[in-house]
């Protein structure tokens, strides 16, 4: 393992010398009594109880969590998908003796539960056999409060994304409320926000020290308004972001322009908010690891494998990423539908070369390895190894991508271009390839025609997964997302690329529907568009409002938080679902749906056999609210 010396110079990071050493011998984190007593262990230290199933993979939380702690000298052991009516479930691995730490699994208990439509999933992916139905809504609630009654006195720590999201008063989508912070109604001690590693070791080594918690960069907690920082920004207060009237939004909206403003980038503000007469304290966000640190977490002794107890069963989500290797964290992109910036940060924190070309040897070493590697990549493909060159604290303020890619951010493919060449000469290594998705104006602007060369020839299984989100440019710049025309300018040189190649050319676009400042007419010209390119989306995105993100300001107040103008939204289930119909206008299941919207929007010029027509005629009803057409 390269621990560079930066990396010890961290109390906290210590590991003292009678701590058990991480457990070289590949065997998972413990998640029985049994499997304790084979490590000596009369207790654990922390004790992790997820939404999620155990999954001994770095792209899995709690076990990169696990990891790292133990790696840190603590003892570790995981509560997967408790049963959360059964106390007992809580108690199979003893009283912890530091803390719990508790999170609702890698998506939102809510989210995976139900669809944006609101109906049931029957299906999850990060449980065995896929089932759905193992893990509660508002896990992360449930859990505490089974925690607590488990073993009373025990601080909880919660992290993760549905913890994280919901650090300060947030947007409900499932109930249409504004909700008090996560922190009141989990009653636990602290949340750690973002990505947990450097915070959590702090929190462990101050538990372990004895010393007092408070004030820990990149957590949250609640004191009484008295004990709050002096010098600290305040938000409005929840009562006042609650409120259903206008000046309520208002405030709503303000919230979270400063929290994106402020608490967005490196930043040295601590954001209070009173709820009630307690006051949550959000400290400032961590700095985020760098690439030294982060080779040492990939170097971790992960099996890459769901825990053995799950037997033979498969877990849909390790079979989609067992294969594949993350080559760095956070997104710079801001999309304002996007949580990963809000929870991964938005500074781009790339592995060294040589971490990632390691990770690949273990890989083909593995017997289950059959030389494909699935995915080479991270929240954005190509954002690998680019870097802004003033560093985010000397950032003026704006956007790094939007509208345009700033000047101060290095967007030279050239590490990506080292790495994948690197990847393919890995003996063992048939095909590396590309699956997360591709930033296309980044792409255009950072690495040109041998990029895409290089991607064409040797990375794409197929398919190249882009995310143009829309085609009307209205849109778009409510999303934040790059202009029409860049998305256009990709697809073109793209094609031109697969055409000297030989290799057959295949797109798979990504479009959300309902997104705020959306209108009816809006998804016409969406519509026409694809239509007129021959182009039929098997996957549609219903917008979801993910707490803490802009678009979920605009959902839920009707305004633009960064201008303040008012923005459209399609609110009501009906709303959505014609807006849906005519993304998937070519899907006779839906005819009835788009005929119905196109009625509304006034276009029944569409509706008919001509070539332009987005659907044929069906049987002569009227939904009482169409406009004469066009
Ligand atoms: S200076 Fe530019 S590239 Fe750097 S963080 Fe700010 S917006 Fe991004």
């Amino acid at each position: 393992m390269n621990a560079s010396a930066e990396l010890l110079t961290s109390p906290c990071w210590r590991v003292p010398d009678t701590a058990p050493k991480p457990d070289a011998g590949l065997r998972a984190l413990p998640m029985s009594r049994r499997e304790m007593e084979e490590r000596g262990w009369a207790e654990c230290d922390v004790v992790i109880v997820s939404g999620d199933a155990y999954v001994d993979h770095p792209s899995f939380g709690a076990a990169l969590v696990g990891r790292w702690l133990e790696w840190l000298g603590y003892r570790v052991g995981i509560i997967a998908q408790p049963d959360f009516r059964d106390v007992e479930a809580f108690r199979v691995l003893g009283r912890p003796r530091l803390f719990w730490g508790i999170t609702a699994g890698n998506v939102d208990s809510e989210l995976a539960r139900l669809t944006v439509m609101r109906k049931v999933r029957h299906d999850d992916a990060y449980t065995p056999g896929g089932k759905g139905g193992r893990r509660p809504p508002n896990a992360t609630i449930v859990y505490t409060s089974m925690a607590r009654q488990a073993f009373k006195g025990v601080p909880v720590v919660l992290g993760g994304v549905e913890a994280s999201l919901r650090r300060f008063a947030y947007y409900d989508y499932w109930t249409d409320k504004v909700r008090r912070s996560i922190l009141f109604d989990a009653k636990a001690e602290l949340l750690v926000y973002g990505m947990a590693e450097r915070a959590l070791a702090e929190v462990a080594w101050r538990l372990r020290e004895g010393s007092a918690w408070h004030g820990i960069a990149g957590t949250a907690e609640i004191r009484k308004a008295p004990e709050s920082p002096t010098d600290a920004l305040r938000l409005p207060s929840y009562e006042l972001v609650s409120a259903l009237t206008e000046a309520g939004r208002q405030a709503f909206a303000d919230m979270t322009r400063v929290i994106h403003l402020k608490h967005g980038a490196f930043s040295e503000a601590v954001l209070t908010q009173a709820h009630g007469d307690r006051e949550l304290v959000v400290h400032p966000p961590i700095q985020p690891l760098t690439s030294a640190e982060l080779d040492v977490i990939y170097a971790l002794p992960f099996t890459r494998r769901p825990h053995p107890s799950y037997g033979r069963e498969r877990i849909p989500a390790w079979d989609m990423i067992k294969d594949s290797v993350t080559t760095h964290r956070g997104c710079y992109a801001e999309c304002a539908f996007c949580a990963i910036a809000q929870h991964q940060g938005r500074t781009v924190v790339s592995r060294s070369q040589a971490s990632v070309l390691d990770e690949l040897g273990r890989l083909t070493r593995d017997p289950q390895f059959h030389g494909t590697v699935s995915d080479l990549g991270g929240p954005t493909a190509n954002m690998y190894g680019t870097v802004c060159r003033l560093g985010r604290p000397g950032c003026p303020g704006r956007s790094c991508l939007f509208p345009e890619p700033c000047p101060n951010l290095d967007v030279s493919h050239a590490r990506l271009l080292g790495l994948m060449r690197a990847a393919r000469r890995v003996p063992g290594v048939n095909h590396a390839f590309v699956t997360s998705g591709v930033r296309h104006d980044l792409a255009l602007a950072g690495g040109g025609p041998e990029y895409l060369r290089e991607l064409v020839e040797h990375h794409v299984c197929g398919l190249l997964k882009i995310a143009p989100e829309h085609v009307s440019d209205t849109v778009l710049q409510a999303m934040r997302k790059p202009a029409r025309r860049s998305y256009e300018s990709f697809t073109a040189a793209y094609r031109e690329c697969v055409q000297r190649a030989g290799k057959p050319y295949s797109i798979v676009e990504y479009f959300i529907s309902g997104h705020p400042g959306c209108t009816l007419a809006d998804m016409v010209e969406l519509a026409c568009y694809l239509h007129g390119k021959g182009i039929e989306p098997e996957q549609v995105q219903d917008f979801y409002p993910a707490p803490l993100t802009l678009a979920a300001a605009m959902f839920h107040t009707g305004l633009d938080p960064l201008t303040g103008k008012p923005v459209t939204v399609a609110k009501t289930d009906r709303e959505k679902s014609l807006q849906r119909a005519l993304l998937l206008c070519h899907n006779p299941e839906f005819h009835d749906k788009a005929r119905e919207a196109l009625r509304e929007a006034g276009r029944e010029d569409l509706i008919g056999t001509g070539k332009r027509c987005l659907v044929p005629p069906g049987r002569a009803r009227s939904t009482g609210r169409a406009r004469a057409g066009g």
